[in-house]
């Protein structure tokens, strides 16, 4: 089983997007279930709505899960957990204060040193602890010996009992954090693989001790992404528009063409522009490079103009707001003067309203409109060209330019020979 384990505390980021699209190909090749976990056990840091959010992104992406879960509905579990490894002495309740820590961190900073829990709580007696009424949290022990797992993309990773530490795994209010709900989760619900950004690279040593101290001997397999630059080589983050799923579609992107990008990231693919049912067919994780991936939002405008070309024209003209595949046909007419549906729209919308007369144009555009309005039907613009030209005396630049701003609203434009066919069944509009 795959999943995918979104926190629901913020808009959906490429990377996200990237996992998600990862986990769900993987899942597909190996027939098995893939799974949606909302991670909503920080209370503090969840935004309503944001689970949603999230979940309709998938559908646009055509990620569909099997099932969707959770986290907090799992409190009890975990909570019972926390209990057994207490109970086993394999954990321990730290009765330090949020200031007791802080100043621990300063005092470690200070002395330019890796903060590390005092352990201090570690050696309190029963009788201590059941005479303390202060809230506490709960930490697991450290391991003995360093943690070991080869990630599949970034090689054999070992991790030092210091550099795990002896972590908080229940928060005083009695939720579970993060790496503690992760790993119990990814057990329950049998997780064989986890793909996940680089970022989780220094949680899995934690997340394989907390399941070594329970007892669980199945090995989950980890895949870290590297994490996605921007322009400047630096880590893209939220100040970087492109690196906002909803940004992207608000832009004009099309999913197909998105998905096809960030699959194409920092990976070896047979070929530059595919579907997500082609990806599925070749995609290999062993493929994707250990170096960080630069994002280029010029070849996502490439790849985006390449799908508009693929996709079939109605559809294509549902993304315009039409249900017409002509208009999808004339959209793709426009491909060589925009590359996303943002940039095309107004061009489509500018054939379809009112053109302004008062321009020195004006005269040649009343008298074209007034003609074509009783003109015949003609299956190609030759024939309606010389019908026109013979109608209104008008030719050279005095028909062409008034005829296109007539037809299109704009001085510039894709042949009218090759819009012609599409339009004509318009014209009756488009001249009222
Ligand atoms: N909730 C974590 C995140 O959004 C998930 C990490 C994981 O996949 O384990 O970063």
């Amino acid at each position: 089983m795959l999943r995918f384990a979104p926190s629901p505390t913020g808009d959906m980021h490429i990377g996200n997007l990237r996992v998600a699209i990862f986990n769900y190909i993987v899942a597909k090749q190996k027939r098995e279930r893939f799974i949606v976990r909302i991670e909503d056990t920080d209370q503090a840091r969840n935004i309503e709505g944001k689970d949603r959010e999230i979940l309709e992104i998938l559908q646009l992406f055509g990620l569909h899960p099997d099932d969707v879960y959770y986290q907090s509905h799992n409190l009890t579990i975990h909570q019972h957990m926390a209990i057994k490894l207490l109970e086993e002495r394999k954990a321990f309740a730290c009765f330090c204060s949020p200031e007791e820590l802080e100043a621990e961190r300063e005092a470690a900073k200070a002395a330019k040193k890796a903060y590390r829990y005092s352990g201090k709580c570690e050696t309190l007696s029963d009788e201590e602890v059941l005479a303390n009424e202060k809230p506490f949290t709960i930490r697991l022990k450290k391991p003995e010996s360093a943690v070991i797992f080869d990630d599949l993309i970034k090689g054999r990773q070992s991790f030092a009992p210091d550099d795990i530490d002896s972590f908080v795994i229940m928060r005083a209010d009695k939720t579970p954090t993060y790496n503690f709900a992760c790993a119990l989760d990814d057990m329950i619900h049998d997780i064989g693989l986890v793909i996940r950004g680089e970022d989780h690279v220094s949680n899995t040593p934690k997340q394989i001790h907390i399941r070594n101290q329970l007892g669980y001997d199945k090995q989950i397999a980890y895949a870290h992404l590297p994490i996605i630059l921007n322009t400047e080589g630096k880590k893209m983050s939220k100040r970087d528009d492109a690196s906002s799923v909803k940004w992207l579609l608000e832009e004009g992107f099309l999913p197909e063409a998105v998905a096809n990008y960030l699959i194409l990231l920092g990976n070896k693919t047979p070929k530059e522009i595919f579907t997500m049912e082609e990806a599925i067919t070749w995609f290999d994780l062993r493929n994707i490079s250990k170096a960080a991936a630069k994002f280029d939002i010029d070849k996502l405008r490439y790849i985006n103009r390449e799908h508009m070309k693929m996709m079939d024209p109605k559809e294509l003209s549902r993304a315009f707001g039409f249900a017409d595949a002509a208009i999808g046909e004339v959209a793709k007419c426009y491909l060589e003067e925009g590359s996303t549906i943002k940039e095309i729209k107004p061009k489509i919308e500018a054939i379809f309203s009112a053109k302004p007369f008062d321009n020195e144009w004006g005269e040649q555009m009343r008298t074209l409109r007034d003609a074509l309005k009783t003109a015949p039907k003609f299956e190609t613009f030759d024939e309606l060209k010389s019908y026109l030209m013979k109608a209104t005396g008008l030719k050279g630049k005095n028909f062409f330019k008034p005829l296109r701003l007539l037809l299109t609203g704009s001085e510039h434009g894709p042949e009218l020979s090759h819009l012609y066919p599409y339009l004509k069944s318009y014209l009756m509009e488009i001249v009222k």
